[in-house]
């Protein structure tokens, strides 16, 4: 069995041997550091680097995970972690051993500042991490839950160039530890010395609790996205006239709104706990008005003709303590209020955007948009690896674009990456009866001339003959704008239409969209696909095992 080595050993017996330290405390100790193999090779590392030198009792200051001094590599435990009797370690000292382990692992990380100069993780954004958790009870509680469980499994800095409020790293083909990435100058006091410091322990707090709901939600996002990769497959492989992806996205998207629902109601949950700390009895809504943080305005805003009182967004349904539960009816809402924010460039007046992704030279993309990209690129590299012919034409791919909230132009500029095959992709956006010809065009990098630009369709520039007549008739009576013709050739079509999938059914069930976009400003931090969780046994044609698809990380808005 692995055992303590002996660096690690040391620090246990001089942490025994303090003052007020009982022999049950010491074994608890040891019980906790050895309670998970990985974790235990991890802290051996650390004492035999001289990053982990000794333990401490806290005495008067009590914490709620302990916290870290880099200098003399001493982590300060809470005393309530440790039970009066027994030599087996709580959970709640398990989960303290576990986020000291992973602080000092951040301790001693490395970031890239805007020079392009490495830096080291200095003591300031070392007391800014804890602190945050330190200060909300359920932001504290929720970590330690999340490290018990192994959603949290590191702390990492974002580079110099990300733009984003925090990235979570989920599930990944080659068991790369989860966890959160943090912007460096957002754990930086602003100091007269370090005026780029922006450390605001609120927002900390905020999005912290956010990112590590997305740890809770990853086996379920990652699900979804298999299921969307599975059913695309199966799409791309149907002999069919028309590919209607539209309830593959559909499904793609909503497990996304779900995802980032989720994670805000817990950023909210974190942040009014901190704030509870200070004003027992003040109203919730208020407590956290009185914030001043923009990412409240998600969920409530003042009210002009009564300052003590606060105007609920729809669908909203908070406890008498301002806290808001996890139930279907505030998720939706928040996936509403949140996730369906629209981009800059469709806000309309009063709206709020959000702006995501890559952008340039500032984000472009919302939710929708950001996580479309990706599938877009997915559903066409789909389309390329079936090769399906049928009455010897490619299938035509339909897209419910209004219905979904996906923007040709917001796709383009976040960058699109067509594969190989990078000459434009004709589709139909049947969001408009008839539905409209467009392109989407290769924007992910400058080979095409076209590098996260949006390239509009050109008049002379037309869908190519795709050799069924009835399809092609459609088809020219669109790029003619002759919508009677269109009709008849549209009505024509749907009557021949074999298959499971005629395009169009079903995309009737969008959830009812502005037609307005969101954009999110975040940047694209790819994450790699695990290869597991689609079925025993199962084979699917769309999924290239080599080059498993890398799905864009779940970031917030800044
Ligand atoms: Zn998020």
């Amino acid at each position: 069995m692995a055992a303590p080595n002996p660096q690690l050993e040391v620090a246990i017996r001089r942490f025994g041997a303090q003052a007020g330290v009982t022999p049950a405390q010491e074994a608890q100790l040891r019980s906790a550091v050895m309670a998970d193999v990985d974790r235990l090779q991890l802290l051996n590392a650390q004492a035999t680097a001289g990053q982990l030198r000794g333990f401490t009792l806290e005495a008067t200051a009590a914490t709620l995970i302990g916290t870290y001094d880099k200098r003399g590599g001493v982590t300060s435990l809470p005393a309530a972690s440790f039970t009066s009797t027994g030599v087996a370690a709580s959970a709640e000292l398990r989960a303290v051993v576990g986020i000291q382990a992973i602080s000092i692992q951040f301790a001693h990380r490395t970031w890239q500042d805007a020079a392009g100069q490495r830096q080291a993780v200095s003591q300031n954004m070392v007391e800014n991490l804890q602190a945050a958790f330190n200060g909300s009870p359920v932001l504290a509680t929720q970590l330690k839950e999340a490290v018990l469980q192994a959603h949290v499994e590191h702390f990492g800095l974002l580079d110099g160039s990300m733009t984003a409020g925090a990235t979570y790293d989920g599930s990944t083909l080659d068991g790369t530890p989860k966890g959160i990435n943090l912007p460096p100058l957002a754990l930086q006091t602003k100091t007269a010395a370090n005026s780029r410091g922006k450390y605001d322990p609120r927002d900390m707090t905020f999005v912290l609790g956010h990112e590590i709901q997305h740890g809770f939600n990853d086996a379920a996002k990652d699900a979804a996205t298999h299921r969307f990769l599975r059913d695309i497959a199966i799409q791309a492989s149907a002999r069919t006239t028309v590919h209607d992806y539209s309830d593959e996205l559909r499904g793609y998207l909503g497990a996304g709104r779900e995802d980032e629902a989720k994670a805000q109601i817990a950023g909210w949950n974190a942040l009014l706990s901190r704030e509870r700390q200070a004003a027992p009895d003040l109203g919730g809504l208020v407590l956290m008005l009185n914030t001043q943080s923009d990412r409240v305005l998600d969920f409530v805003q003042p009210d002009q003709r009564n300052p003590s009182g606060a105007i609920i967004k729809p669908g909203l349904t908070f406890n008498p303590d301002g806290s808001l539960s996890q139930t279907p009816a505030n998720i939706a809402a928040m996936g509403q209020h949140y996730f369906d924010r629209p981009s800059p460039l469709y806000a309309q007046p009063g709206e709020r955007p959000v702006a995501l992704g890559e952008g340039r030279p500032g984000p472009s993309a919302n939710y929708t948009n950001y996580y479309g990209t990706w599938a877009v690129e997915r559903i066409f590299a789909a389309e390329d690896r079936a090769n399906v012919s049928h009455r010897g034409a490619r299938p035509q791919i339909a897209i419910d674009m209004a219905g979904l909230g996906l923007k040709e132009d917001l796709i383009e500029m976040e960058g699109l990456d067509l594969g190989a095959d990078r000459r434009p992709r004709p589709y139909l956006d049947t969001s408009r009866t008839p539905a409209v010809p467009g392109h989407f065009h290769h924007t992910q990098d400058a080979s095409m001339g076209h590098d996260h630009q949006h390239v509009p369709v050109i008049a002379s520039e037309r869908i190519r003959p795709s050799g069924d007549p009835l399809v092609d008739a459609w088809i020219d009576a669109l790029q003619d704008g002759d919508d009677a013709g269109a009709r008849i050739a549209q009505g024509a079509l749907a009557r021949s239409i074999e298959g499971p999938r005629p395009w169009g059914a079903g995309a009737r069930a969008a959830p009812a969209r502005g037609d307005g976009e969101e954009q999110a400003g975040e940047p694209r931090w790819r994450q790699g696909m695990p290869a597991s969780g689609v079925g025993a046994g199962q084979e699917l044609p769309g999924i290239d095992r080599a080059q498993p698809p890398i799905e864009p990380a779940q970031a917030m808005e800044r």
